[in-house]
C-alpha cells in the first residue's frame, strides 16, 4: 500500500498559533504512581521545542492508563511536573476539565463571563496541558461533537502520538476533520524510518518475532512471510507452531485452537521461499520457580510435564548466527519468560546478538519488549526503536494507521 503523503511541522511554517498537539505521555507509573520511566516524555519535546520556538501556544493532549472514567490515580499531574522540568523557560499548567476551563459556549453570555479563557487569555510562557483525555468516554467514542470542541481550543492540530495512532479516538483521528493538522517529529521518524525499512530492506532480511499471543501477531506475520528471507518464532507464538507441526509441547503455554492458522502460515512461507525457523532446543521447568536453573531439551523429547520458557543454547546460537549476517532486522517480541530472571538468556541472547551486528538496519519495538532490555546502554547500537507497540505492527503490516490517514493530505 502506498504511504500518503501528510506535511510535518518542519516542513511547513507553523507561527504564532494555538497549536493542539497530542502526544503520547503514556508513562509508567511505579507502586507509588512517580513516573518510572519518562522516556516518553522526552521523545515528544523535539516536537514541543520546535513548536514553542516559533511562538505558538501549545495546549497538549495525552492519555494515561486505562481509566474507567475520572480517576485520580491516572492525573497527568506528575506528567506536568515531569514537562516542567523539561521546559524551565515556560510555565506548564494542568487544566483539570478543558471543557469547564477552557471551551466558552459562543451561545451563552453567562458561561462566556463565567468562564476562565484560558487558550484566549494564555500567556505567551504558558503551556497547557489537558487532563487524560481518557476520563472523558467520548474520547474512545470518537464523538464528533468533543473533538468539535477540543478543536475549538486552536487553530492548527499536531499529531506526535505514533504509539496511539492506530486508534480511531477523538484526538486522534477527530480533531482532525476541523483544523488544518500535521504531523511531528516523533511521528515522521518512525514513518520514515519503519516505512523506508519494508520498501527497500536490504537481504537478508531477518525478522524476529516472540510473544505469546498468536492473534495479535498473526497479521504481521503473514505480511513479512512476503519480506523477510528468515522468520525466527520465539517465544509463547513458537509453541503453537511446534505443536503445528506435531511436537509434544506438554504443559507449554499454547493456542490449540490456532493450530490450523499456524499450519497454513507455515505452509504460506514455504511458497515465499521464506525460511522459518523454530526452536530445536528448549528452557522447560516452572514459571514460579526464580531459584533453580531450568533444564533444557530437545524439542522431541518433551513429555506431557514439560512446560517451554526460553530458547535452549543450540537455538539461540542458530537464531545469532542468522542474525549477525542479517542487512535487515525486525525484532518485536521477548522469546522466553523473561519476567522470570532464569527465562530471559534467550532474550539477552537475542537483544545482544542484534546490537553486536552493526552493518544491518535493525528496528526494535513492542511494550514488553523494550521492558525485558536490561542493558540499555547498547540501544544506540539499534537504528530504531519504535515507541510503537500494537502501532508499529500494525503499521508493519498497512503502511500506515488511522491517525496518519486523517492528517491533511499534500495537493
Ligand atoms: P510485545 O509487548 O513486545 O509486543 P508481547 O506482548 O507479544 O510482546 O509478549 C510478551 C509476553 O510474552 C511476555 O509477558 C512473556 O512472558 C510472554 N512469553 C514469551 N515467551 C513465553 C513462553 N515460552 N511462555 C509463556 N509466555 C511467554
Ligand atoms: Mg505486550
Amino acid at each position: 500500500m502506498p504511504r500518503s503523503k501528510i506535511e510535518y511541522i518542519d516542513s511547513v511554517e507553523i507561527k504564532n498559533k494555538k497549536v493542539l498537539l497530542r502526544v503520547d505521555f503514556n508513562v509508567s507509573l511505579d507502586a507509588s504512581s512517580a513516573i518510572a520511566d519518562d522516556t516518553r516524555i522526552q521523545q515528544s519535546l523535539g516536537t514541543i521545542t520546535h513548536l514553542l520556538k516559533n511562538n505558538n501556544r501549545l495546549i497538549i493532549i495525552s492519555h494515561l492508563g486505562r481509566p474507567e472514567g475520572r480517576d485520580k490515580t491516572y492525573s497527568l499531574q506528575v506528567v506536568a511536573d515531569k514537562l516542567q522540568q523539561y521546559l524551565p523557560g515556560h510555565s506548564v499548567r494542568l487544566v483539570n476539565d478543558f471543557l469547564t476551563d477552557l471551551v466558552v459556549d459562543k451561545s451563552s453570555e453567562t458561561g462566556k463571563a463565567s468562564r476562565k479563557e484560558y487558550p484566549k487569555d494564555q500567556a505567551a510562557d504558558e503551556v497547557l496541558l489537558l487532563e487524560n483525555i481518557r476520563f472523558y468516554n467520548e474520547e474512545k467514542k470518537n464523538d464528533p461533537d468533543f473533538a468539535r470542541k477540543l478543536a475549538s481550543l486552536a487553530q492548527v492540530y499536531v499529531n506526535d502520538a505514533f504509539g496511539v495512532s492506530h486508534r480511531t479516538d477523538a484526538s486522534v483521528v477527530g480533531i482532525p476533520q476541523y483544523l488544518p493538522s500535521y504531523g511531528g517529529l516523533l511521528l515522521k521518524r518512525e514513518v520514515e524510518m519503519i516505512g523506508h525499512l519494508l520498501e527497500q530492506p536490504k537481504k537478508p532480511f531477518v525478522a524476529i518475532i516472540g510473544g505469546a499471543k498468536i492473534a495479535t501477531k498473526i497479521a504481521l506475520i503473514g505480511k513479512l512471510l512476503e519480506l523477510a528471507d528468515y522468520l525466527l518464532i520465539g517465544g509463547g507464538l513458537a509453541n503453537t507452531f511446534l505443536a503445528a507441526q506435531g511436537y509434544e509441547v506438554g504443559k507449554s503455554f499454547c493456542e490449540y485452537e490456532r493450530i490450523e492458522h499456524a499450519r497454513r502460515l507455515l505452509f504460506l512461507a514455504a511458497q515465499k521461499n521464506t525460511a522459518v525457523i523454530l526452536p530445536s532446543d528448549v528452557a522447560v521447568g516452572d514459571p514460579k520457580n526464580t531459584e533453580n536453573a531450568s533444564a533444557i531439551k530437545r524439542i522431541t523429547e518433551l513429555t506431557k510435564q514439560d512446560q517451554i520458557l526460553d530458547l535452549g543454547p543450540e537455538s539461540q546460537a542458530k537464531y545469532g548466527a542468522l542474525i549477525s549476517k542479517a542487512k535487515t532486522i525486525v525484532w518485536n517480541g521477548p522469546v522466553g519468560y523473561f519476567e522470570n530472571p532464569q527465562y530471559r538468556r534467550g532474550t539477552d541472547f537475542t537483544y545482544y546478538a542484534i546490537t553486536e551486528n552493526t552493518e544491518a538496519t535493525s528496528v526494535v519495538g513492542g511494550g514488553d519488549t523494550l521492558a525485558a532490555i536490561s542493558k540499555k546502554e547498547y540501544l544506540d547500537k539499534i537504528t530504531h526503536i519504535s515507541t510503537g507497540g500494537a502501532a508499529m505492527l500494525e503499521f508493519m503490516e498497512k503502511g500506515t494507521l488511522p491517525g496518519i490517514e486523517a492528517l491533511s493530505k499534500i495537493g
